[in-house]
């Protein structure tokens, strides 16, 4: 494919992974999961001290506040991952430490079987694998420490059975993870991804500005849009066919993103207008940076249709800037949008900056 695509899409593969934020299903998971250790934990934690084994009860109490203060954080913090990680990894070595415990029944090794499928759906599939791996060497180290090596064939066979459910278990719960994952990625793609050009739609305008305007001010940079509307172009349409006029439409896409800089953010808007954020660009300069783009335009041979080579094609350009036109993404367009209906008044094929 063209290079301008392969750079679109990673443009937008670049930002999709920024927008990961909805954990929706994990949240609720790994909340239900903490109210259930909080409930049992707490149980656990008054049997044993009945029992006398206060350093267990100590733990489990411990684990249960952890759970509870946790709660609220995790059903509204923006670092999902990272608070499922620093609870989820200490709950796996609270379920080890009981394994280890003398007085627990053999059939408590059932429970590593399941940690798969937890640790795939909260940590995702790399994390989630490493630690699968890692809690299956310790429960096996475990069942060692306690039971010994399998002398019989019996318990053979149970040894035989854990690890085989657990292997089987983890393996398709890291193959699932894993296309899960994969289809997610693309859902995020093909939501923000123009089919027609392979440009970002806009979709991923507003957070996009948020983010370049927030290193703009960071750096004491400018920061201007570019708002661009092709002229006429229902008369390509109409003269041509609806085929010719996304040919076009293709083409006007390949030859913005190749005239502007990997750093500046290019989109369709809609329809047959574009959009540009160009940061680290003054007024003046995107004057410029419009004026190059509008001649480009003007001079680019109309291979989309032969018998309209010879008519002029032109686009019209309204600009806004950062800090002179407004702070706001709604303002900011706004602006640019009353700029580029003037210069459609004042006869197209301009570009309109005040
Ligand atoms: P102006 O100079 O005032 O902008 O005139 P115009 O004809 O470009 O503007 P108008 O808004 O009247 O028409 C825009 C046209 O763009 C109409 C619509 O059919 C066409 N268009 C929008 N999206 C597509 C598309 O994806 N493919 C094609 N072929 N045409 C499209
Ligand atoms: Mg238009
Ligand atoms: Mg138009």
């Amino acid at each position: 494919m063209l290079a301008n695509a392969r750079h679109a899409k990673e443009e937008i593969q670049a930002m999709t992974i920024t927008t990961s934020g909805g954990d929706r299903q994990r949240r609720t998971v790994l909340r239900a999961m903490m109210v259930v250790t909080a409930l049992g934990g707490l149980l656990f934690a008054v049997l044993n001290l009945y029992r006398g084994l206060w350093p267990a009860a100590v733990v489990e109490f411990a684990f249960v506040a952890y759970s509870l203060i946790l709660l609220p954080i995790i059903g509204r913090t923006p670092r999902f991952r990272a608070w499922a990680v620093a609870y989820v990894i200490p709950w796996t070595g609270a379920m080890l430490s009981i394994l280890a415990m003398p007085g627990a029944s053999p059939s408590v090794f059932v429970w590593p079987i399941l940690l798969p499928l937890v640790l795939h759906f909260l940590l995702g599939s790399r994390l989630g694998l490493a630690v699968s791996l890692a809690s299956f060497a310790g429960a096996a180290l475990l069942a060692w420490y306690r039971f010994g090596m399998p002398a019989e064939s019996s318990s053979f066979t149970g040894a035989a059975n854990f690890s085989l459910a657990g292997m089987l278990g983890l393996a398709l719960a890291h193959v699932y993870e894993r296309g899960r994952e994969r289809s997610e990625r693309r859902l995020r793609e093909m939501a923000a991804t123009d089919t027609l050009t392979g440009l970002p739609n806009r979709n991923l305008l507003e957070e996009t500005f948020e983010r370049l305007r927030a290193a703009a001010s960071h750096d004491g940079r400018a920061l201007s849009i570019l708002l661009m509307d092709l002229d006429h172009f229902k008369d390509i349409n109409d003269a041509h066919g609806h085929a010719a006029g996304d040919r076009a439409l293709v083409a006007f896409a390949h030859r913005l993103r190749s005239e502007l800089r990997d750093e500046d953010f290019l989109c369709r808007f809609g329809g047959e207008e574009f959009l540009a954020l160009l940061p680290g660009t003054t007024k003046e300069v995107a004057r410029q940076v419009a004026e190059r783009l509008r001649l480009a335009w003007r001079e680019q041979p109309a291979r989309w249709c032969e018998e309209a080579a010879d008519s002029p094609h032109t686009v019209s350009v309204g600009i806004a800037t950062v800090g002179g036109d407004g702070a706001d993404l709604d303002t900011l367009l706004r602006s640019a949008d009353q700029r580029l209906y003037r210069a459609k008044a004042e006869g197209r094929d301009r570009i309109v900056s005040d």
